[in-house]
């Protein structure tokens, strides 16, 4: 399937490794210019530009805190003007801090809001005014099952991702007629690093439908395709992506 993303400008959120790594690679493979953010490691930012460049497109890595407002300011100022067009935001960057709510401290709660949900929300504005002037993009936030379904210790995460779909819907009603499409991925248990202790879970694997956990890559290929001129036509959608675990 070629899903025609020649020319354009990814930004991800969180593209170092992971889930968004894999999203950076899926819309390299189809041509399209990726400017990923990172936090903290820069080596293992060095490393996943290089290895995107091999796919002949344009790569940089951004250091960036999504939950700092003028940081999401001036990374989306500066990806504008290096690459000279915005067209594809995946707002994917995220962290836990698991803990029953009687042992959650503040900051357990407002940290994980705040790069989850009000990242995103930082992300978003930013690159509204691009995408509505020229009347074409797409906005793809990466939530998760628990934000569906809810979790045991996961209070804080739950309601972060929970609050991306909420937010989703908002922004495709705000900007579909303008041209901008605006949609959720839900995964469920995904093999990257925030997950590799469950990787031997008995009790996770067998709570899978499909007995096993899902690949980045499986992720990565459904955010290209939403990103692609065929999907035109889902917006304000969440959609799962679980091996059936959430149905
Ligand atoms: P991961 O392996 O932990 O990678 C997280 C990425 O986000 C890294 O690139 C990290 O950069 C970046 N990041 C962290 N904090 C950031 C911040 N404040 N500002 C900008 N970037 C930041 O995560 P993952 O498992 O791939 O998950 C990716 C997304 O999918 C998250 O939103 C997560 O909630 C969601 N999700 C994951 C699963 C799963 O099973 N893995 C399931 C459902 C939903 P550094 O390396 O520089 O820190």
């Amino acid at each position: 399937m070629n899903l025609n993303l020649s020319g354009q400008t990814a930004i991800v959120t969180g593209g170092s490794r992971g889930i968004g790594y894999a999203v950076c690679e899926a819309l390299a493979k189809e041509g399209c210019d990726i400017a990923f953010l990172y936090a903290s490691n820069a080596q293992k930012a060095e490393e996943a530009a290089a290895s995107l460049s091999a796919y002949g497109v344009r790569v940089k890595a951004y250091c960036c805190h999504v939950e700092h407002e003028e940081e999401a300011a001036s990374a989306v100022q500066a990806i504008k003007e290096a690459f000279g067009r915005i067209d594809i935001l995946v707002n994917n960057a995220g962290i836990t801090r698991d803990k029953l709510v009687n042992g959650m401290k503040e900051t357990d709660f407002s940290d994980v809001i705040d790069v989850n949900l009000k990242g995103a929300f930082h992300m978003i504005r930013n690159v509204y005014p691009i995408m509505a002037r020229a009347r074409a993009g797409r906005i793809i936030n990466i939530s998760s099952i628990s934000g569906l379904m809810g979790n045991a210790g996961q209070v804080n995460y739950s309601a972060s991702k929970a609050g991306m779909i909420g937010m989703t819907k908002s922004v495709a009603k705000e900007l579909t007629a303008r041209g901008v499409t605006c949609n959720a991925i839900a995964p469920g248990f995904i093999v990257t690093d925030m997950t590799e202790k469950f990787t031997e879970n008995e009790a996770v694997l067998s709570s899978i439908p499909v007995k096993r956990m899902g690949t980045p890559e499986e992720v990565g290929a459904l955010a290209a395709y939403l990103c692609s001129p065929m999907a035109a036509f889902i917006t304000g959608e969440v959609i799962r992506i679980d091996g059936g675990m959430a149905m």
